[in-house]
């Protein structure tokens, strides 16, 4: 059984009033489902802790992006250890933000995933292909080595640590979602890449982000390969939120 999953992205946005109404309307209008939704709240690092204290024991709570060194003279960074100790069960890891923006590479996404897994925090490692990665054919096997290559490091008692997002690039902040048949197309050969890499497949969770919103959500969600959803701009307005959490639907994803 799969672990269904929102989880809001607020990226580089909120204030301790958003950290405390938001997550308050989050907690009150999402405890009562019973959809087996689990929802991670992903505020900026030095909202954390306001987070966590409001979040009760409802929601679960992520941060953006650790540092993959367990710890030194880095500064600026956050360390996985960090993360856990200030009560953060999940993490993002190379959002394409941060493979755009901040030269986030494969390589460097395998070693936080390791430093994650070591701690046993949840990573939610982020792929997916540009526009012209796409428009050339080429989506599957840019996803396929993002997989490969970003999961490298993980072993064999780590798997239940992991979860995949699929973000098509085009997608994120954009507008434009990818269609539920494209999704749950890519969602499936990922599941794949996993099968071939020795990780137990069926029992890790996909979920899908780029554009989601309340009038989408439900049509993704209903697809058999895909978990949950990454939500970054709806996240920050509850009614938005706590709708696409809504749109979940009941009954096991396997
Ligand atoms: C994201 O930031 O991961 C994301 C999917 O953003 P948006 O929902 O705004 O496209």
């Amino acid at each position: 059984m799969r672990r269904k999953i929102v989880a809001g992205n607020w990226k580089m946005n909120g204030s301790k009033d958003l950290a405390r109404n938001l997550v308050d309307q989050v907690r009150a209008e999402t405890g009562a489902l019973d959809n087996g939704v689990e929802v991670v709240i992903i505020p900026p690092a030095i909202y954390v802790s306001d987070v966590v204290e409001q979040a009760g024991s409802s929601l679960a709570v992520g941060v953006q992006n650790v540092g993959q060194w367990q710890s030194g003279a880095y500064t600026g960074e956050i360390s996985a250890d960090m993360a856990k100790d200030q009560g953060c069960r999940y993490a993002l890891v190379g959002h394409s933000e941060r493979r755009q923006l901040f030269g986030e590479t494969d390589d460097v996404v395998a070693a936080k995933v390791e430093r994650l897994a070591s701690c046993g925090l949840t990573a939610v490692v982020c792929v997916g292909e540009t526009l012209d990665e796409r428009e050339a054919g080429r989506a599957e096997a840019v996803v396929a080595a993002q997989v490969k290559e970003g999961l490298a490091s993980v072993g064999a008692d780590q798997w239940s640590n992991i979860v995949v997002a699929y973000e098509p690039v085009w997608a994120i902040g954009t507008g434009k979602t990818a269609t539920a048949e494209d999704a749950q197309a890519m969602h499936a050969s990922i599941r794949g890449v996993l099968a071939e890499i020795g990780a137990p497949a069926e029992s890790i969770s996909l979920l899908y982000g780029g554009s989601v919103k309340a009038d989408n959500a439900a049509a993704l969600f209903a697809e058999p390969d895909i978990d949950g959803g990454l939500i970054g701009g709806a996240s920050l307005v509850a009614e938005d939120f706590v709708s696409i959490c809504r749109s979940m639907p009941a009954g096991t994803k396997s």
